[in-house]
């Protein structure tokens, strides 16, 4: 397949007939695979077309200037020759390397989370800049808990991520009133229902197998995570027992979503490691 690529593949140079099919693109490296002996297919995601595999031909040489630009997670700019199979990279330049983040194994993890998380809820040519912008926004804030040395709560920055992305994408579940008779949530134990996607009151919560009790305190993070920005959440300090179950709702509801509603495979394998 690769060979065929190769010979649909218009030539790398920009001044020659086949500029028409070259594109320049912004894009993060989500993840990439070996192809061939020097290859690497590379799924990148960028802010005007979606999610794409592109070929980075002799990535893997140790002589390949494009590689140390197309590194997991770089932020690069990139120019791409339409071909058949997957278009050819051929130029990267870095544009964020992120390197505090890739000082720190949690911080790695971390980013590893988010271009997984990115990778499972988008599709090629997906109107992507909302998630582009979440995405880099992510990435930057890694970097800096590394770069400033102080401890932060990790954990927290990627529930926020969870429930920004499920707003983005339409999967936004419903914190604020009741699915069944639509009144606002009182302060006492109500139920979620991770394949409704959202809240029932107790009154509602009786006629339904469902469903699962959803500590005040819980659903409170839930709320504040989903409706404010990083800055006013940052410096939350929330009680391990809640932040696990804060994680474990989120980690099933995303659960639910990949495996009724959308197709995605390895990260949904991760997942299932994940839910306690
Ligand atoms: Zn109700």
């Amino acid at each position: 397949m690769a060979n065929q690529a190769d010979q649909q593949a218009p030539s790398p140079n920009p001044n020659d007939t086949h500029r028409e099919r070259l594109y320049r693109t912004r894009a993060v490296v989500l993840s990439r695979r070996d192809q061939g002996d020097a290859d690497r297919i590379l799924t990148v995601f960028t802010p005007e077309l979606g999610k794409r595999e592109l070929i980075a031909k002799g990535a893997r040489k140790t002589t390949s200037h494009k590689a140390g630009h197309l590194e997991p997670f770089t932020h690069t700019a990139l120019l791409v020759a339409q071909a058949r199979t997957w278009d050819i990279i051929t130029e990267a330049v870095t544009v964020e390397s992120f390197r505090h983040l890739r000082s720190e194994l949690e911080t790695i993890a971390g980013a590893g989370y988010l271009c997984e998380l990115i990778a499972s809820f988008t599709e090629a040519d997906d109107d992507s800049r909302p998630l582009w912008d979440l995405l880099l926004f992510g990435l930057r804030t890694l970097d800096e808990f590394s770069a400033s040395g102080a401890p932060v709560d990790l954990r927290l920055l990627l529930r926020w991520f969870d429930l920004r992305l499920l707003s983005v994408t339409g999967f936004q579940p419903q914190f604020f009133a009741c699915l069944g008779c639509e009144d606002d949530l009182q302060p006492t134990v109500n139920y979620m229902s991770l394949s409704e996607g959202g809240v029932f009151c107790p009154r509602c919560a009786t006629r339904r197998n469902d469903v699962e009790s959803l500590e005040l305190d819980v659903l409170k993070v839930l709320r504040h995570l989903q409706r404010s920005p990083w800055a006013d959440v940052a410096g939350l300090s929330i009680r391990p027992h809640i932040h696990q179950q804060v994680e474990s709702i989120l980690y099933r509801y995303l659960l639910h979503l990949l495996e009724h509603h959308l197709k995605s495979t390895d990260f949904l394998r991760k997942l299932r490691t994940l839910v306690v």
